[in-house]
């Protein structure tokens, strides 16, 4: 810092101190340090050194106070929280907040459970000795405010309660690896608010329970950590980018708050419900200088209280008032956030009766001082942002920090100063979620016992378990009364022609005994009724850019059947509570062979794998044995011991009949595929959900980069299905794919451990150098793997590589104009059902697309296939007659043209008969590509989220097996695996891998192959 700035920070500090006593309202504590506490000289005056202005602090954190027991942040980090050059990792972080833990009685650490990779998460919890040492008793006065029904939704024995608990305010750092800066503001916060004597503090460690996660992706920490400390080791030098944050996805581990299939998400999930915190406060960093995105922008999601929506507003508003007053530059509350998906972390709050926060502060990406320079738009003067950011500055992780702790300080304060109206509105929205059957509705949401899926209807009542969700079963049959629904066609002014529409009466609908029953009128009902629930997103809203995803209603897209009642007289109906949600499996009948009814449940890939040594065949026909009918790819097992088979299948959740005889229809062997999973260096976050379920299935694979696959000779001798899951981010491109990163200048970026990079390599893949691609030798082995018989599959972005490297024949992809979906639930219709990719699958589906490519089929080799255009394309030429008579010629006698074949928009133009003259480019009809699912016809194809000009993919190929030379690339334009969201499609690719060497079964054409 130049004399210049001294000098105005010097006087900036007078007019701070007479500003700060002047300015406050009666009663109003001031924001300043306690003088008759002495501070740390040596590191204050660091804090001073490392704020590049003067104005990016503030009197909360321009000083440290000193004491004699308690060690600084700088013990552990050899310097102070925010210095340059010093990035801790979590386990630095841990050891100075256990240092605290020994110092201080006002401190106490609890684990809260282990990363993928093994790793310790923590929660820290500082508050006063007393409010401490009480933490149980606290807690069980907190859980009657939480679960409204312990006190029989007595608002006076509530309001006893709020009088005397102490609430809890949970803050969550670093969950984006490459946000570096929340551990050291943390470490600082709780030293802070453990030590600091001053009003303004200690009014917040007497009346609050701060608990802290400092950092919440500990492996992406550590890889984040090594990169920096290469990166300092090779000043001069480009640094690898952090292609792997977590074991399995980067930037998505905060959009699992759905799912919660990642470690991160339950212990953070289940430390803020056992813990019955008010708030979950999340700290990110991309946005100058501090934006607080839980006001944002509308659309807010539709599930929560609207109490919710004003607390936002009033903590969010005070924050920004409490810094401006700092005079703080950059800090708003409005921007382009909106509130509608509840996949952030942060948003298990907002979806469990408390309140999400999150921050957006100014990162360097690392401990870096530097010049950073801002687009107009970041500096520009808004209504909501009348202090803006500055264009240029020097900016520093200590005046990130300054941004972190000061914005949090003035929250607690705040959060503190209003308490029990937090607590009140804690125990308001609790018991409004009590009463929802008999406020907005509905009842209950009811998972029918005779679901044709009983694995996947378990798979998606676990992850309402894991959402601390009470789930019941009833102990008897019961009749619910469904309301009458609007069709479509009468909705919007039509005939009705449909027969199949929705009912235009109320209708009974009888459920057997033992069926699942989610009522509402439990705390935690919001979570389920949002999960569970149908989203709508206009595409007349405001909002033009939605944040993430518009559409994840669980039962579509899990494949199972889930019926919303709010006919209050299921809450009538008999049930027991069911502690833990298990699909039944095992062995029954007798006889020596074993058949399994095929619903395209993954479980069955599971198996598969598990019986190495079984003989498992797949039933090209449906078939009726012992009055049982079985579908369509049903599974038939020999060679395996009834009690292996038994355990196995309970194990599973899979139910097996034994047969007295083998079925008749046709079969052919379903094999354990050798799979090889391809990744790009680019970006692994989207493949990196394949890989997470392919691990919960338990289906191996050999995973290898694009640079692998080019090094690797004779693939078909190691592997029988490719998969080349969506490569996402910056991967989205053929020439990204292909040529990666340029060589030709730069240095090599190695991702592999060195001593400057312990951690890098975790539990996946490494490199000397990550930027070059798959290359022309990699495209070259993966044509030639096709050709020589193996199964090439891609999904979006690669499916657009795999054409556009001329792949498969007869299928071309286009951009869509108009078409926008945005992460959207959508319908889909089986085409073939006869493919061994569509066993166990219903006519109508629902799959997650997210503005996948548009596949066009073509009977000629190399030609685009054609789009529908609209009605107006077969209209008649100019001339006399009617609309529907042919135009003639006057002088002549009237010739009928030959009628235009028909052909629905999915499947291949018929070749007509110009093209068969010297016809070498025609495909015989058995290498053509097979659709094997499509997408809906447009009025169908919306099923959640936003669909607008949906007519553009509407009936066009959704997934499509195509041959090529010995082998197939199947390809996908939906994603039928992503977050651990879309397990009703996962069968798609699981069917894939185990008929690899079956694909042709059913083909109508194949006869026409011989
Ligand atoms: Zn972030």
């Amino acid at each position: 810092m130049n004399r210049q700035l001294w000098l105005n920070f010097a006087l900036f500090f007078m007019v701070g101190g007479t500003f700060a006593s002047g300015v406050l309202a009666d009663g109003e504590t001031a924001p300043a340090r306690d003088p008759k506490q002495p501070v740390d000289a040596a590191y204050t005056e660091k804090i001073h050194k490392y704020t590049t202005q003067p104005f990016f602090t503030s009197p909360l954190v321009d000083y440290l106070p000193a004491s004699k027991t308690v060690p600084t942040p700088q013990t552990v980090l050899g310097d102070i929280s925010g210095a340059p050059g010093i990035l801790p990792y979590a386990e630095d972080v841990y050891k100075y907040m256990r240092l605290l833990e020994k110092a201080t009685p006002r401190v106490r650490v609890f684990s809260i459970g282990k990363t993928e990779e093994g790793r310790e998460m923590i929660a820290v919890a500082v508050s006063s000795e007393e409010n401490i040492k009480n933490l149980e008793e606290n807690r069980a006065r907190l859980a009657k405010l939480a679960d409204p029904r312990t006190i029989k939704l007595d608002d006076a024995e509530a309001d006893k309660l709020v009088a005397q608990a102490v609430p809890i305010y949970y803050i969550t750092g670093t969950i984006h690896s490459p946000e570096t800066g929340a551990p050291t503001a943390l470490m600082e916060l709780a030293y802070r608010l453990a030590v600091d004597e001053s009003p303004y503090i200690k009014e917040i460690r007497y009346g609050t329970i701060t608990l802290i996660t400092p950092v919440v992706e500990v492996d992406g920490r550590d890889r984040m950590v090594d990169i920096y400390k290469w990166h300092l080791a090779h000043p001069k030098e480009f640094f690898p980018w952090l292609v792997y944050w977590g074991k399995y996805v980067a930037h998505d581990n905060n959009r699992d708050a759905m799912g919660v299939t990642l470690k991160l998400t339950e212990n953070v999930l289940n430390t803020y419900v056992n813990w019955k915190a008010q708030v979950l406060h999340d700290l990110h960093e991309s946005v100058p200088y501090l934006y607080d995105n839980t006001i944002g922008d509308e659309p807010y999601n539709a599930w929560i209280d609207p109490i919710l929506a004003d607390e936002w507003q009033i903590i969010g508003w005070n924050n920004v008032s409490a810094m401006t007053k700092f005079g703080m530059p950059g800090v708003f509350a409005h921007g382009d956030f909106d509130t509608w998906s509840p996949g952030y972390l942060m948003f298990m709050a907002a979806m469990h009766n408390g309140i999400s926060r999150l921050y957006e502060t100014f990162g360097n990406g690392g401990a870096d001082t530097e010049e950073r320079t801002l687009q107009p738009e970041e500096y520009a003067r808004t209504w909501y942002r009348q202090n803006p950011p500055l264009p240029k500055v020097l900016w520093s992780q200590r005046d990130n920090n300054n941004y972190e702790e000061t914005g949090l300080l003035t929250s607690l304060h705040f959060f503190n100063e209003n308490k029990r109206m937090f607590l009140k509105n804690f125990y308001l929205k609790a018991k409004r979620s009590v009463r929802k059957p008999s406020e907005e509705g509905p009842a209950a949401y009811v998972l029918s016992a005779d679901d044709p899926r009983p694995g996947l209807q378990a798979e998606l009542l676990q992850v309402l378990q894991k959402q601390a969700v009470e789930i019941s079963r009833s102990k008897s049959a019961f009749t619910v009364t469904l309301p009458a629904k609007k069709s479509k066609e009468a909705a919007k002014g039509k005939k009705e022609k449909d027969d199949k529409a929705e009912p235009t009466a109320p209708t009974a609908r009888e459920f057997p005994a033992g069926s699942y029953v989610v009522r509402m009128d439990q705390p935690y009902s919001r979570i389920a009724d949002a999960l569970l629930d149908h989203q709508y997103w206009s595409p007349d809203d405001p909002q033009k850019t939605p944040y993430d995803d518009t559409g994840w209603t669980f039962g579509e897209l899990f494949h199972v059947q889930v019926t919303r009642v709010t006919d209050a007289k299921v809450l009538d109906v008999p049930i027991d509570r069911v502690p833990e949600v298990r699909a039944p499996g095992g062995v029954k009948g007798d006889g020596a062979v074993f058949a399994i009814n095929n619903n395209a449940e993954p479980a069955l890939a599971t198996l598969r794998y598990k019986l190495k040594d079984a003989s498992i065949d797949a039933a090209e026909e449906s078939f009726e044995s012992g009055g049982k009918k079985f579908n369509r790819g049903s599974l038939v097992i020999r060679g395996v011991s009834r009690a292996d088979l038994d355990r196995t299948a309970a194990e599973l959740g899979v139910q097996i009949t034994a047969l007295g005889s083998a079925p008749s229809v046709k079969t052919h062997p379903v094999r354990a595929a050798r799979i090889a999973f391809v990744h790009t260096w680019l970006s692994t976050q989207t493949e990196g959900w394949w890989r997470q379920a392919l691990d919960k299935l338990g289906v191996p694979y050999d995973y290898m980069s694009t640079q692998a696959i080019a090094k690797t000779p004779e693939l078909n001798a190691k592997y029988d299905v490719i998969l080349f899951p969506p490569a996402g981010g910056w991967g989205n491109s053929v020439t990204a794919i292909v040529n990666g990163v340029p060589t030709a200048w730069g240095n090599p970026l190695p991702w592999k451990n060195t001593p400057q990079t312990p951690n890098l390599v975790g539990k996946n893949d490494s490199t000397d150098d990550m930027r070059p691609g798959l290359g022309w030798d990699g495209v070259a082995r993966l044509q030639e793997f096709v050709q020589k018989g193996g199964v090439l599959l891609t999904a979006t972005d690669t499916s657009w590589l795999a054409l556009s490297l001329g792949f498969a024949e007869g299928i071309s992809t286009q951009n869509a104009n108009k078409l926008k979906i945005v992460g959207s639930v959508v319908g889909t219709r089986l085409v073939d059902d006869a493919s061994p990719i569509a066993y166990g699958y219903d006519e109508k589906g629902a799959a997650y697309c997210d503005n996948g490519p548009i596949f066009s089929l073509s009977s000629i080799a190399g030609q685009r296939g054609r789009r529908r255009l609209g009605p107006e394309m077969h209209a008649r030429p100019t001339g006399r007659g009617s609309m529907d008579d042919p135009d003639f010629t006057v002088g002549r006698v009237g010739v009928e043209a030959p009628e235009a074949p028909k052909f629905e928009i999915w499947e291949s133009p018929p070749v007509m008969d110009e093209q068969k003259r010297n016809g070498f480019r025609v495909i015989p009809a058995a290498m053509r590509p097979r659709v094997i699912f499509r997408y809906a016809d447009s009025k169908d194809l919306l099923i959640s989220g936003l669909v607008e000009g949906g007519d553009e993919i509407a009936q066009h190929p959704a997934v499509v097996d195509a041959p090529s030379g010995k082998g197939h690339v199947v390809l996908f334009s939906i994603n039928p695996v992503y977050r651990g969201e879309t397990w009703g499609t996962y069968s798609m690719v699981l069917n894939t891998i185990l008929n690899f060497d079956s694909l042709n079964a059913g083909r109508r054409d194949a006869a026409e192959a011989k």
